[in-house]
């Protein structure tokens, strides 16, 4: 796979539409987190540097009626990136219109502009017509219009088909990726595609059922996928082991059988669990195989699996993580994710993924994240990525 990158793009003097995900925490006008601005800066500062006018487009929260808007004004969030980047940065309060078509006229070579919220489309004279969302093909020509190239550097959104990617996209001549975007191809990309081997996955977190397509198609691309965290028990469940209060998915116990029957011994299940009476961190915990007695419920993988997963893992060359091993966010309860994370950040010689949403939470809230190789900033879309699907946002990026 070779797509076309913003280093491939002549940007002298261009106008270079850039989709960019700021989707931000924000509250009472007041960002909480603006991780996902700075990740942005690379891309942005290589158009500013290389000559070409940065005109930014992203989407904020979701805006359902008229007075969803004022709040999820992109406003403080151009704000915020002319701090970021020490510079003034173009607010246009509109999305579409003579007012933006000019701000645009006048800008200068390494100039940025940011428009407002692509999602103010989504609502329409009060009418909820979804016009970004559903990717409404007038919306995406006329936003094409209004640049000579197109960069795409917002993989978050790369599962959805919106106007502001897919539409720009198609109607562009060149569509390239940013660089946030290229790095998140090279490495879950290539993870699904054409992995090094050993290839072990670890899947965690809360339910099968979110993971199924996960499990299945990796279940026939890896050596080895570990399962840890909550789903363990529904596979407990199909074996027969008892769970207490265990998370359970009733409906995918036969599901699990199948899967079980399907992946043979390349399936590995922990065999300890932390326990305790309830979820709670200050709960009293106790450590017990297999089994999980009556009244108990399994809140984190035991020592005997920690040391059962390093084992399956040492030799990996590459790892894709998605899901905690335990209820991480309490500290009784997160000494398996840690451990498991501190183990892949040792693996030297392997291509190290953790694929976004809770997973990317749990490694930077354990401190974990910087060892590894790669931390997807995605949460859907990292899951649709390896579930094998094709994303709509990658696709219409541009070949070389
Ligand atoms: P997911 O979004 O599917 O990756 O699930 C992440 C959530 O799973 C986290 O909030 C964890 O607290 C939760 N989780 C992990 N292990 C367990 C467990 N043994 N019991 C209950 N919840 C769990």
């Amino acid at each position: 796979m070779a797509k076309l990158t913003v280093e491939d793009l002549e940007l002298e003097g261009k106008k270079v539409l850039m989709r960019v995900d700021f989707n931000v925490p924000i509250k009472d006008g007041v960002i909480g987190n603006d991780n996902r601005i700075v990740a942005a800066l690379p891309t942005i500062k290589y158009v500013m540097e290389h000559g070409g006018r940065a005109i930014l487009l992203s989407h904020l929260g979701r805006i359902k009626k008229e007075e969803d808007k004022p709040a999820l004004s992109m406003r403080p969030v151009a704000e915020r990136l002319s701090n970021l980047l020490d510079k003034p940065v173009t607010f246009v309060p509109v999305t579409e219109g003579k007012q933006l078509e000019d701000a645009i006229d006048n800008m200068n070579n390494g100039d940025v502009l940011v428009m407002e919220n692509t999602r103010y489309e989504d609502v329409v004279d009060g009418e909820n017509v979804k016009r970004e969302s559903k990717n409404d093909p007038e919306l995406g020509k006329y936003w094409a219009s209004l640049g000579d190239v197109f960069v795409n550097d917002a993989f978050g959104t790369a599962h959805r088909s919106h106007a502001s990617n897919v539409g720009i996209a198609s109607n562009m001549d060149q569509a390239a990726a940013g660089f946030l975007m290229e790095k998140e191809i090279k490495f879950i990309g290539n993870a699904v595609d054409n992995p090094v081997h050993p290839f072990v996955a670890i899947l965690g977190g809360a339910k099968v059922s979110d993971k199924i397509g996960v499990i299945n198609n990796l279940l026939s691309k890896a050596d080895k996928v570990i399962v840890g965290g909550g789903m363990t028990y529904t596979f407990y469940a199909a074996k027969g082991i008892k769970i207490g209060n265990s998370l359970v998915e009733e409906d995918k116990i036969d599901l699990a059988k199948e899967i079980m029957e399907k992946a043979g011994d390349k399936l590995v299940l922990p065999i300890d669990s932390v326990i305790a009476k309830e979820f709670n961190n200050d709960a009293e915990s106790k450590i017990v195989d297999n089994d999980i007695p009556d009244g108990y419920m399994a809140l984190d993988i035991g020592p005997k699996s920690v040391d059962l997963f390093k084992d399956v893992l040492k030799d990996a060359k590459t790892v894709v993580w998605n899901g905690p091993m335990g209820v991480f966010e309490m500290s009784n309860f997160a000494n398996g994710t840690l451990e498991i994370g501190k183990f892949l950040g040792t693996l030297s010689d392997a291509t190290t993924i953790v694929g976004g949403g809770d997973s990317t939470a749990a490694v930077q809230q354990l401190g974990v994240a910087d060892s590894l190789t790669h931390i997807s900033t995605g949460g859907g879309a990292s899951l649709e990525y390896l579930e094998g699907k094709t994303l709509p946002g990658i696709a219409s990026i541009s070949e070389k």
